[in-house]
């Protein structure tokens, strides 16, 4: 059922509310045709089988509401991804207190100020090791840990472990050096110390390192380069472990088990990394043989791109997950961008709507059939499991619709989708989203505004959705639009864990 939005609302006044009903039609047309399926007979039977909307993609059956209204009838996969990421984040500070622990039968031994001083150099120089080291897995792409904590919660406990790290590597050296000084004078507590202490001129070099990458990643600098220049930089950071590890080993606080436990913890965190970021996409792109199928104007500055391949059930990848895209072409094949599956993935095909928003994004709209594609993931944890209720509200800004469109035909539950964008022609999906409504007898409402964010207030949700509270709600958009709905859903007294965010910028 297709409903003006504007009936739910009063003040009208609070948004300017634009009636689609009589707009709808189909996308605009392809640039390139669809390519039929290569090989029709091996095409798996997936669960979204059904009427077709007329586009390549299959509107679902009806879904099966008694089992879904049963709270009792959780998939594993539901109950697993309920774990909260705070489990992880216990595991890592009691990982840091671990780390530690050398440092705790020293304390009995501090005598004077120099080595007070001392203790605290080698206090935050393991902390800083240690930190380093969880740095890197946290980004390692591990699905366990994308799938319980998401893999914009990483990124921002990485960013924010980034600064701590740093913050402790400079304290590490401040104090390391002032206990030399206060020991063996000023020239032998600095040159001296980096020139011939054992690894320490290569730890004074990683520090360089890691100041210029904290340096490029302050706001102010990384918002006037481009991502792949900044995300290129940001590899120093390899560089600069690489670099510091050697003297991490000869501190005194390092014996016996305690080194083995340490390289281990580099070694198995370097496994981890090569394995999920390198090893892992090469294989995948082999076995399942990605390329360009076809893509499809769904605005002026928006595109679909249908990839198609073998086995993609394989893949494992659900509604509301995303990939790194790298399109193997001229220009393309260096970058690797993330994007949603914006509809149900099939044993054949994959989808993403993706609006040009600079290089990459923009050159989506004249790839060609045929380019070969690698794709790292599936990533993100936006997916049905999530939910804890069967009564769903999908709230989408502008583009953020690509992973919502793809939960809203699969989601089980009451559904009811909210999608706001700046302009008419920015409500790309229209079609698809109205049949996939009439199909399962879910709701869609549209706005259009030219402040995205306009109608998400805790008064208007309330108004609109009396009990809201009981609802599972999923918000993806841009940065702004995201943290005003949350902000709205909690003053409609959504509960936090009930409330699901992708943003889409990292
Ligand atoms: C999890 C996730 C899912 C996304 N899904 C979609 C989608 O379905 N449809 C869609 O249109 N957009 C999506 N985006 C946004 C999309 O990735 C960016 O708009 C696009 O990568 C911009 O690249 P560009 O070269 O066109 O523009 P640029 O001008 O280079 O980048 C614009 C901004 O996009 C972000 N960005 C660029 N490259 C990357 C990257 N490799 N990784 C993370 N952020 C990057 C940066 O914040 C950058 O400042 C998603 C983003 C994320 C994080």
């Amino acid at each position: 059922m297709t409903t003006h939005w504007e009936s739910l609302l009063r003040p009208p006044s609070e948004a300017h509310w634009v009636s689609l009903l009589d707009e709808q039609g189909p996308a605009t047309g392809n640039l390139h045709p669809i390519p039929p399926d290569p090989k029709p007979g091996r095409r798996r039977r997936s669960s979204v089988d059904g009427p077709t909307t007329g586009a390549l993609y299959p509107v679902p059956p009806e879904p099966d509401r008694g089992r879904s209204r049963n709270r009792g009838a959780r998939t594993a996969a539901q109950e697993r991804s309920r774990r909260p990421g705070g489990f992880v984040g216990a595991l890592l500070w009691a990982g840091a207190v671990v780390a530690t622990v050398g440092c705790w039968t020293d304390l009995a031994e501090v005598a004077s100020t120099a080595d007070g001083l001392a203790w605290l150099g080698r206090l935050t120089g393991l902390l800083a090791g240690y930190g380093a080291a969880i740095l890197v897995a946290l980004m390692a792409r591990i699905p366990y840990l994308d799938r319980t904590i998401g893999s914009d919660r990483l990124s921002r406990w990485h960013a924010l472990g980034g600064r701590g790290t740093l913050a402790l590597s400079v304290a590490h050296m401040v104090f390391a050096m002032s206990a030399r000084v206060v020991r063996s004078g000023v020239w032998e507590g600095t040159f001296g110390l980096v020139l011939y202490a054992p690894g320490i001129l290569e730890a004074t070099v990683s520090l360089a390192f890691l100041l210029a990458v904290g340096l490029i990643s302050a706001p102010a600098i990384r918002s006037r380069m481009s991502y792949e220049a900044w995300h290129y930089a940001h590899f120093l950071t390899y560089v600069a472990i690489y670099l510091g590890f050697a003297h991490q080993l000869t501190g005194p606080s390092f014996g016996g088990v305690g080194a083995w436990a340490w390289r281990a913890l580099y070694l198995g965190v370097a496994a981890l990394l090569l394995w999920y970021r390198f090893a892992l996409p090469v294989i995948r792109s082999r076995r399942h043989r990605l390329c360009v199928a076809g893509i499809r104007r769904e605005s002026p500055d928006v595109v679909s791109v249908y990839i198609s391949g073998d086995d993609l059930d394989r893949l494992a990848a659900e509604p509301g997950q995303f990939f790194r895209w790298r399109f193997l072409t001229k220009g393309m094949w260096w970058a690797a961008n993330p994007y949603s599956l914006s509809a149900v993935p099939s044993g054949r095909h994959l989808r993403i709507t993706v609006k040009a928003a600079g290089t990459h994004s923009r050159a989506l709209f004249s790839l060609t059939p045929g380019t070969r594609v690698w794709a790292e993931g599936p990533y993100g944890a936006l997916t049905a499991a999530r939910s804890r209720s069967d009564r769903i509200l999908l709230i989408a800004g502008g583009v953020g619709i690509s992973p919502l469109r793809a939960l809203f035909e699969s989601m089980p539950g009451d559904v009811t989708l909210l999608y706001l964008a700046r302009t008419v022609e920015d409500l790309v999906l229209r079609g698809e989203l109205d049949a996939i409504a009439a199909a399962r007898g879910a709701r869609v409402h549209y706005t259009v505004n030219e402040d995205l964010t306009v109608p998400l207030t805790g008064r208007s949700l309330s108004r609109a959705f009396p009990d809201l509270a009981d609802y599972d709600v999923f918000v993806c958009g841009p940065r702004g639009m995201t943290q005003k709905a949350l902000n709205a859903l909690r003053r409609a007294g959504v509960p936090k864990q009930q409330i699901h965010l992708e943003n889409f910028d990292f």
